[in-house]
């Protein structure tokens, strides 16, 4: 079958480097789906539909529902995540209240934990890559640079985004601990309503990833908590070694603390 057989096409939701992606809708069951359009040619198009069946067990993974290629792309129809990208959220609170960058963090964690666990590095952890359905609730999406690794195995190359990069990987060998610097940089993010590393040009931003160090003393950092800041600096952590997992961050005193006070 051709896509347009089987589902209407309707408004724009995003694009991305190389995806198009559109609201689509079941003719036969009316249900409405996102279609990510990715142009032939583009062989990493394989990858990403491998992983994204390959990570189907989990809820915070956007499900891939079914795949049609034509002479020129492939659709990817996905479950629609109608509450839209984090990164727009994030631009219209500015900053978030603990209660509620907590609440998302450890839900990215227990996405990002799975991954990993499932011998997944996401590569492009941001905010653009996170999305929302209708009740809020995060969906990790777009495995376009996802790898999968064995286990101890080692990347290499330049991927991502360059102010969620990790410095390993500007620097050479990485892993899956490169998913939680991106991760600590989107915390930052949420706790202050600014990026963590950033420059005039791109070497100056990587300069700034591979060398600055967070001053928690400055005035935005006066009212966020002590545990809270604890954990981001044990996640932005230049020392792969010495930088925590997405297990010990699951169970990070301000994870388990704020989880239980209410709002
Ligand atoms: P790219 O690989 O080109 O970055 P993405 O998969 O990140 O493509 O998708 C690009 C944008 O399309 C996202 O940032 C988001 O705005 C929108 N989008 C992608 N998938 C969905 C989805 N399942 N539901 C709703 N919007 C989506
Ligand atoms: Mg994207
Ligand atoms: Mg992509």
């Amino acid at each position: 079958n051709k896509i347009e057989d089987d589902y209407v096409m309707g408004e724009a939701l995003g694009k991305g480097k190389f995806g198009l992606v559109f609201m689509c809708r079941s003719k036969v069951t009316g249900a409405e789906f996102a279609c990510k359009t990715l142009p032939k040619g583009e062989e990493t198009v394989h990858k990403e539909v491998e992983i994204m069946q390959h990570l189907s067990g989990h809820l915070g993974v956007v499900t891939l529902h079914s795949v049609y290629e034509d002479a020129e792309s492939f659709h990817l129809v996905m479950e629609l995540c109608s509450g839209g990208r984090l990164m727009d959220e994030m631009t219209k609170e500015g900053s978030y209240s603990e209660h509620k960058a907590a609440t998302i963090f450890k839900d990215l964690m227990l996405v990002i934990q799975y991954c990993h666990d499932m011998g997944v590095v996401h590569r492009d952890i941001k905010p653009e890559n996170i999305l929302l359905t209708a009740s809020g609730k995060i969906k990790l999406a777009d495995f376009g640079l996802a790898m999968r690794i064995a286990n101890g195995q080692i990347l290499r190359g330049l991927a991502g985004s360059p102010a969620y990069v990790a410095p390993e990987v500007l620097i050479g060998d990485y892993g899956q601990k490169a998913d939680i610097w991106s991760a600590g940089v989107l915390l930052h993010a949420l706790l202050v309503g600014v990026l963590p590393f950033q420059g005039d040009s791109l070497e100056a931003l990587f300069e700034a990833i591979k060398s600055m160090n967070i001053d928690f003393h400055s005035e935005k950092w006066q009212s966020v908590s002590k545990p809270a800041r604890d954990l981001l600096e044990r996640i932005l952590t230049r020392d792969v070694a010495a930088r925590i997992t997405a297990e010990e961050v699951l169970s990070h005193p301000w994870i388990l603390y704020t989880e239980r006070t209410l709002k």
